[in-house]
């Protein structure tokens, strides 16, 4: 274990790559970074990070904001529903915690969209509380190297758990992200991996089957192209540059011949929260 984490740390300190997010300790913009990398990708978070975290560099700024400018900003990065938590999070910040983001488990996850890893991330990379933040290219490493075993993603966590470093947990954290993103891949590139002399699969040969892959919990994503998905996605959008009438609630979703399902798109809409109709001659749909 020692060996493991001590080559972890030695290869972090040459390889890890420079993001963003990682030259602040700030724990809203933290935040707001493992908001945007749930399911989204590195290089596609960078330039929204950037942007978000410039026009609502706290959680008060936010939350004056209005979920509208929020979900307009989102614009581009998908899973909108995560626009509409953070604001959420952001008052319920300002409301509960006069402004300043939590730093204990609890109170993290009583965030609206903050769960058990967000609440670990922020806590390490914000307050450098000793805990393991496991995301999937961890579990990755940890299954193949440590375990040699598929790993549920709360026996990864505490697994990580026993092995980041006393007062390591940023540098820990991050380089295992890096570790199963750039060489501990789908397919490993055992050949220039730090870890190559301490991986149980690597030493028993990495044959089938791949801990990993057996482990792997990642449920098949549903095809997007014609899902209710991409309809509410094109509504959202055709929402951030101005409001919608009933009447071309259809063409706006990308259906011009079934408005009954249109219609129910606009219905989620609205009950989540991201959308109302107001006026009456006609109404119109628009962003809350
Ligand atoms: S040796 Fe191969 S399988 Fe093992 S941790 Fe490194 S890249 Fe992954």
């Amino acid at each position: 274990m020692r060996s493991f984490r001590r080559r972890v740390l030695e290869w972090g300190r040459d390889n890890r790559r420079d993001l963003p997010w990682r030259r602040t300790r700030d724990p809203w913009r933290i935040l707001v970074s493992e908001v945007m990398l749930q399911q989204t990708q590195v290089e596609r978070v960078v330039p929204h990070y950037v942007r978000f975290s410039a026009a609502f560099p706290n959680p008060s700024a936010c939350a004056d904001a209005g979920s509208a400018e929020v979900v307009r900003l989102w614009a581009g990065l998908g899973y909108n529903r995560r626009a509409l938590n953070l604001h959420r999070a952001a008052s319920a910040v300002v409301h509960r915690h006069h402004g300043e983001i939590p730093s204990d488990d609890v109170s993290l996850r009583a965030l609206p969209g903050v769960g058990a890893y967000t609440s670990r991330a922020v806590r390490s990379f914000a307050f450098g509380a000793d805990v393991a933040a496991v995301d999937t290219n961890a579990v990755r490493v940890l299954a193949r190297c440590v375990s040699a075993a598929p790993l549920s993603v709360g026996q990864a966590m505490a697994l990580g758990d026993r092995l980041v470093p006393r007062g390591g947990s940023w540098e820990f954290n991050q380089t295992m992200f890096d570790l199963g993103a750039t060489v501990c891949t789908a397919e490993p590139k055992c050949g220039r991996c730090p870890l190559r002399r301490q991986c149980a699969w690597y030493g028993a040969g990495g044959g089938e089957p791949d801990p990993w892959r057996r482990g792997s919990t990642a449920t098949k994503q549903a095809r997007f192209a014609g899902s209710d998905r991409q309809g509410r996605g094109r509504l959202l959008d055709a929402l951030r540059h101005g409001t919608v009438t009933s009447a071309a609630l259809a063409a706006a979703c990308g259906w011009p011949d079934d408005s009954a399902r249109a219609e129910r798109i606009a219905g989620s809409l609205v009950c989540e929260g991201f959308a109302k109709w107001s006026g009456s001659a006609p109404p119109v749909l628009e962003l809350c």
